[in-house]
């Protein structure tokens, strides 16, 4: 069996990270593994974990590391068991922080699995907001939409599921802000971290979302051919 290799999502709150992921992850042959979808999957359920992750996710503050790892090792475990033969992740919203960062490349080094490229998408901030205060999601099963940009063909359902979409809790202009401030602080270093490893991507993330999907699966398609020159089972 190939290596797993993982490719990395990078960019501020509203640049189109899930929307793009979900498109992008099945045309690669990844799984799209989101780190808030995973929060606001065990937040459906009211336990001691649950509440605790809640204390931070509704004022719009990260979740400390430690959890957030342990979270996302779970399911990257349970992902294994279910498909012995997954081919590796789209890793949307994880890493956050340089310890993220460091912690992420510790357990793949002992997983003997690779990051196969971090791309990053760039959108002015202007543009995330007015993204942000039209968002809308479909608790069940994840999909993003937006009021004016992607409305879904049902108003209020979901194209995928039937679900009944929502506005994020987390969604509001004082969260916005705060997890905006946040990325900046917080999450843009890590670009120059992995751009100084040779694994950086950048796309304009402020186009139509069918010409940034192009362009994500321009961009990533080579960096996941493997070392021995096979190509990984990649299907477009
Ligand atoms: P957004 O990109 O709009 O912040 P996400 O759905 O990716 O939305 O994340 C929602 C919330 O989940 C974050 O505000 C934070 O509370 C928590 N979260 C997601 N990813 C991480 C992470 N890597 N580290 C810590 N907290 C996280
Ligand atoms: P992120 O995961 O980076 O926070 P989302 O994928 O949730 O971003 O997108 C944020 C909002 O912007 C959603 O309402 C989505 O429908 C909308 N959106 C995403 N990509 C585009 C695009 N290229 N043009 C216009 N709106 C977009
Ligand atoms: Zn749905």
């Amino acid at each position: 069996m190939a290596e797993r290799r993982h490719v990395l999502i990078i960019g501020p709150q509203g640049s189109g990270k899930g929307t793009q992921a979900a498109r992008v992850a099945p045309a690669l042959g990844l799984v799209h593994v989101a780190m808030g979808d995973l929060f606001r999957s065990l937040m459906q359920h009211d336990t001691p974990l649950a509440r605790e992750v809640r204390s931070y996710y509704d004022r719009g503050a990260l979740v400390p590391d430690e959890l957030t790892l342990r979270v996302l090792l779970a399911h990257l475990d349970e992902l294994a068991e279910r498909d012995g033969a997954y081919q590796g992740t789209l890793l949307d919203g994880f890493p956050r922080t340089r310890a993220q960062a460091e912690a992420l490349d510790r357990v793949l080094a002992e997983r003997h699995e690779q990051i196969a490229a971090v791309v990053e998408l760039a959108v002015p901030r202007t543009v995330l907001i007015e993204r942000l205060s039209g968002r809308l999601i479909c608790p069940q099963c994840g999909a993003v939409y937006h009021r004016v940009f992607a409305p879904p063909q049902v108003p209020g359902r979901c194209d995928r599921c039937g679900g009944e979409l929502i506005q994020r809790s987390d969604d509001t202009p004082e969260a916005i802000a705060r997890r905006l401030d946040l990325y900046e602080e917080q999450t843009a270093p890590l670009l120059e971290y992995y751009r100084q490893r040779g694994l950086l991507l950048t796309v304009n993330g402020d186009q139509p979302i069918e010409q940034v999907t192009h362009e994500l699966i321009a961009a990533l398609r080579p960096r996941l051919e493997d070392s021995h020159g096979n190509h990984a089972e990649i299907t477009s």
